[in-house]
């Protein structure tokens, strides 16, 4: 089958979060069932193809009445999986790419707009596919325009789409007359459609749109169907409940992998878990708390970016009592400002305890993965959730909430029988989780326990290629006749 997918953020070339990790391993593992996949990426500042071959020197985009121009660039074939950039320098060559701490890019409607209808033009003439995969609010535009602008376009019209839920939190929402600025139809300013409080609503178009939707784990499908988890669009979900489906994310064991892992110190395994150690004591140097003492206390890690939805609040609810605790907390983290100053006045108040580094730094995330002993994600909600899967490969045990992939990865620890691989709660309150941070320090002092249940979770198989099986299973339901909504007929676009 011809996959096309369209991301915002894809590994090795850019990320900021999860998205990135799945678009990388996900297009891997399709292509190594044997499927043609070609993503397509903005050409950010950051992603670092500068010798790239132009493949397509000028894709127009219709904007305001007007044309804009952006050209394709070669990123070449890395494990199976062909790569191309869209390149626009005014709207991708910036310090970020999103927008800063201090809020969103003001024209990311344009800037993903026109990635979207590149995506569409330059796979018409490079590889018109079977399946656009699209995934989060930023390539939401591709099957609304297939099935708008596009619907009686010969090459792509019959091509089936997929749109895969990262994050509902993130919807692209921005105000009605980016419609025809757009050059968008205007019916599709409509309750049924894209229309969103007085507003237009990426995500909503795609989710009408699409001829299926899947979601990051099974929980987190049920959970957006809820007014508590549904941000506004749970009802759009109940009424295409019938094509929906959760699929959890895998791990990539290439990158996340305690027995190969060259970012840390020592290599490790469920065999041999000696290195483990040293990569306890890599982990305070890197923080600069290193002495025996230290080495001797439960260390537990968090790795996040600084937003609402990861449960920061619950932490600084209770932080003064997790400061009395025997154990230390290091934290690596980036994003909204409020967070990195709360972590910044913490890590300063209780000096030692709480170990904080504002950055984004995948080698210092390997390094917590590795020399953590407990790994905290206390989300208030969590699609999906990768570092729970890392953190168990690396015998690191995950405390978690459980919500959405987290509860669908982590089973919970049963002294009694010896069976599970970490620590869940549910209510969303600092007294819970406090409760549960105890109960993981007490349960630590238990040693041939605790080593059980690490190597329960080390031997826990989150691998992609399972998960892959079932897209492949969504893509050849659609493919042979293709359901979904009918097509739109483009109407007559005006200013109104
Ligand atoms: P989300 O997609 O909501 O950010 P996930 O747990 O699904 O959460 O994925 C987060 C990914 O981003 C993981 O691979 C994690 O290690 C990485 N990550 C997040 N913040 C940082 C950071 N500050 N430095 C390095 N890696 C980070």
């Amino acid at each position: 089958m011809n996959i096309v997918f369209a991301a915002s953020e894809c590994v090795p070339f850019s990320k900021t979060g999860g998205l990135a990790d799945v678009a990388g391993a996900l297009s891997q593992a399709l292509a190594g069932l044997g499927h043609k996949v070609s993503v397509y990426l903005p050409k950010y500042k950051q992603t670092g193809i500068a010798d790239g071959k132009v493949l397509l020197r000028s894709v127009t985009v219709p904007f305001d009445d007007q044309y804009r121009f952006c050209s394709v660039i070669d990123g070449g074939r890395r494990s199976g999986v062909q790569f191309y950039f869209i390149d626009y320098p005014a709207f991708f060559d910036r310090d970020a790419f999103y927008g800063t701490p201090a809020g969103d890019y003001p024209d990311n409607a344009e800037r993903f707009a026109l990635y979207s209808r590149a995506v569409l033009e330059a796979a018409k003439i490079l590889g018109p596919p079977e399946i656009f995969h699209c995934h989060d609010w930023q390539s939401a535009l591709v099957p609304v325009l297939l099935r708008t602008s596009y619907a009686d376009d010969p090459v792509l019209q019959n091509a089936a789409t997929v749109f895969t839920i990262h994050n509902m939190g993130y919807q692209g929402i921005f105000p009605p007359d980016t419609l025809p600025l757009l050059m968008l139809p205007w019916d599709l300013f409509s309750l049924d459609k894209m229309e969103f409080w007085g507003k237009v609503n990426f995500l909503k178009g795609a989710l009408v749109f699409s001829d299926h939707i899947t979601v990051v784990s099974r929980r987190y499908a049920q959970e957006v169907q809820t007014a508590e988890y549904g941000f506004g669009l749970d009802g759009v979900l109940r009424k295409r409940a019938g094509t929906v489906t959760g699929i959890l994310n895998g791990v990539d064991y290439n990158e996340w992998n305690p027995e190969k892992d060259r970012l840390i110190v020592r290599q490790y395994s469920a065999e041999n878990l000696a290195g483990k150690k040293e990569c306890k004591y890599d982990l305070l140097r890197q923080f600069g708390i290193e002495n025996a003492k230290n080495a001797e206390l439960p260390v537990i890690g968090m790795i996040t970016r600084f937003a609402a939805q990861k449960g920061i609040d619950l932490i600084a609810e209770i932080a003064d009592d997790l400061a009395r605790l025997p154990m230390i907390f290091t934290i690596l983290g980036s994003g909204d400002k409020v967070y990195q100053d709360l972590f910044i006045k913490l890590g300063r108040e209780h000096p030692g305890k709480f170990a904080v580094k504002v950055a984004y730094d995948n080698a210092l995330a390997h390094k917590i993965e590795a020399g953590a002993d407990m790994f905290l994600m206390p989300s208030r909600y969590e699609p999906s959730g990768l570092n729970q899967m890392y953190s168990m490969r690396y015998g690191t045990v995950p405390i978690v909430r459980a919500t959405g992939g987290l509860d669908d990865s982590v089973d919970p620890w049963d002294p009694a029988t010896g069976k599970g691989t970490g620590f869940k709660f549910t209510p969303y309150s600092g007294a819970v989780l406090l409760a549960t941070i105890t109960e993981a320090l007490k349960a630590f002092q238990d040693e041939p326990n605790w080593k059980k249940m690490m190597l329960n979770g080390m031997k826990k198989d989150f691998s992609w290629t399972a998960s892959a099986k079932e897209y492949v299973k969504i893509y050849e339901r659609l493919v042979p006749q293709k359901p979904g909504p009918p097509a739109e007929k483009v109407v007559e676009f005006s200013r109104a």
